[in-house]
Parts: C-alpha cells; structure tokens; sequence
C-alpha cells in the first residue's frame, strides 16, 4: 500500500520505525523484534538504512518480510551520499523488485572520511539529488523526505533550510517526516511556517520514546534536539533506575502524541528503536484513541 492512502484518510494512525542489523549474527533477533513489532499491526513500518551502505540488503531483506509475511505496509529508507549512481540504481531496481511502494529519500550524514574528499567528485550531494534519480527512474513509488523543525545541523538558519526543503518537495516528495523533538510547540510552529512557504505535503512527526537515561545524551548528539525543562527534571529523577525511567519515557512520548493528535496531526510516527515492548506499551495507551 502506498502511504498517500494513509494521509487521504482522517483516521488517526500510529506507525514504527526499526533498524536493520549492522552484523549478520545480528539478523535473526532483529527480524524477531521487527516481527514482534509487526504482529501489533501499526499502520506502516519504516526500515532505516546504514549511511555507509553495510546494513543496506538487510533494509530490503526486513521491509520485504515484514510487508509480505505481516501485510504491514512498509517504507524502506535509501541514503545517497556516499554513493555512486550505479549502486542507487541498482537499489531503486532492487526494491522494484521486492514491491515496495515507499521509499524515505535521503542524503545521510557526512562521515569524517567522506567530510575530508572533494565534494566536486560526489554523485550526490544533497537528497533533492536522489529524489529526482528515482523519479527519472520511472519507478512508481511514494517518495518521503525528512525534515527539521528544530533546523538541520548544517543549516546556517530556518529560512534557508525551509527553501531547500521546498526544492525537495517540489522534485517529488509526497511527504516529510520530521526528526525527533521534545517540545510539541517547535513543530508547530515549523508546521506554521513551511505552510507559509508554501510546502503542503503532509508532513509526519516522528516522536522518539526514551526509555532509559543514555539514550538521551545520544538522541541530543544526533538530533540537536532542545531538552525541555520538564524532560530533563524526569530523567533526573528517574534515570537511575531502568524500569522507572522507561514507564516515564513512555508516558512522555504518549502525553507528546496524544497532545499531537488534538491538535489536528492524524499521523504520528514512533521512533521505536527494535522495541517491541516500547511500541506494545504506547498502543496500549492509545488503544481507545485509535480506535
Ligand atoms: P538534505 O535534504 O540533503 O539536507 C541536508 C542539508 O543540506 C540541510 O542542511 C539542507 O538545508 C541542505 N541543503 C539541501 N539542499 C541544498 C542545496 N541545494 N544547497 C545547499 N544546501 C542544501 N540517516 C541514515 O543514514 N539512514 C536513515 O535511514 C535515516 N533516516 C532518517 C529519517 C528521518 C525522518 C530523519 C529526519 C533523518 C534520517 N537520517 C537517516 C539522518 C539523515 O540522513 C541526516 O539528517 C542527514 O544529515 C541529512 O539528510 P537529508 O535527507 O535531510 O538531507
């Protein structure tokens, strides 16, 4: 299924998100998380993809078993960067192949190594390059983008980020997902301004439970996320210990989305991290809102 059926619907809807194995040792318990996840039927799954291209099969290898054993619809992610354009075509063909219908195109993160190589010499330099690779290749797919309501790293302001997400837009995505945030209030005020720059995909907010207290050290690295004052008084008081941490994390992540949901956002993605226990938990609180 493609996820443009999902955003014409006025359901309100919960998806996932897991990671594929960086180790072939690791498979077997990913695919078994992954189909945990699965059984508690989200209404879709999003795969990730490793930057440097090592866990790359294991992308389609999850999203193809999730999607024909489960019949969960699933959104593999493609990263760019470091790549030539016969691997992207040979990927766009791939999953072609394997009947995925959703593709999140993305440039991924500059490593140091590729950080110290002329850029000239790059086949790709930005996501907007991939996306309009896949739309030359005829392939027929849903493309997502990601998007930054706190502004990308890189970006020297929110203005300049918003118009290159809009070059993005205007080459072929059909939707945006965002990065994680804490604090309800930075997305809708990004959401207030990308529709003023007239983006008007619809746009999902990804919501990153965090169950315990190195997850957050980690989550501010990669994202750049601000810490709300109330996020962080939790973590004090219940980072010590693991299983109070992870109820409070849930219950953060809930408040976020239920708070998301009233507000007129019907699709809310959950950064669930290979948990089936995470992503069971928050259903569960969810259960008479999602109907
Ligand atoms: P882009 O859209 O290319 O933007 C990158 C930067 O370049 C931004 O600052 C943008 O403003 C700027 N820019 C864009 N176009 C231009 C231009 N023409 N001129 C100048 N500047 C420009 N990483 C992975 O490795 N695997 C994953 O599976 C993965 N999934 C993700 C899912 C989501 C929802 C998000 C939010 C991020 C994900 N990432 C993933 C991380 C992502 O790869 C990094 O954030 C990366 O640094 C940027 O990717 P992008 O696609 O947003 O890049």
């Amino acid at each position: 299924m493609k996820l443009t059926k999902l955003f014409n619907s006025d359901k309100l809807s919960l998806s996932f998100e897991v990671f594929p194995p960086k180790t072939d040792s690791a498979f077997e318990s990913v695919k078994i998380a992954t189909e945990e996840i699965a059984r508690l039927k989200p209404s879709f799954m999003s795969v990730t993809y490793g930057a440097g291209g090592g866990t790359s099969q294991y992308t389609l290898d999850i999203a193809k078993n999730i999607k024909d054993s489960y019949n969960v619809p699933t959104l593999a992610h493609l990263t760019c960067v470091s790549s030539t354009k016969e691997t992207v075509k040979a990927k766009i063909a791939a999953m072609k192949e394997a009947g995925i219908e959703n593709v999140m195109a993305l440039r991924g993160d500059l490593t140091p190594e590729l950080e110290k190589t002329d850029r000239s010499t790059w086949a790709y330099r930005y996501a907007v390059d991939l996306i309009h690779d896949i739309k030359a290749s005829g392939a027929d797919f849903c493309i997502g983008g990601a998007c930054y309501p706190e502004i990308h790293p890189e970006s020297c302001n929110q203005a300049e980020d918003i118009k290159h997400l809009k070059e993005k837009v205007d080459a072929g995505c059909d939707f945006l997902t965002t990065q994680m945030f804490f604090d309800n209030n930075l997305l809708y005020n990004f959401l207030y301004k990308i529709r003023e720059a007239g983006i008007t995909v619809p746009v999902m907010p990804g919501v990153m439970p965090i169950t315990n207290a190195n997850q957050v050290e980690r989550a501010i690295k990669l994202s750049g996320s601000f810490m709300p004052q109330r996020f962080k008084s939790l973590v004090d008081k219940f980072g010590h210990s693991p299983e109070a941490m992870k109820q409070a994390g849930i219950a953060y992540a809930t408040d976020q989305i239920i708070d998301l949901f009233a507000n007129g956002i019907s699709n809310v993605h959950v950064y669930s991290m290979n948990k089936p226990d995470v992503a069971e938990k928050i259903l569960n609180n969810l259960s008479n809102i999602l109907g």
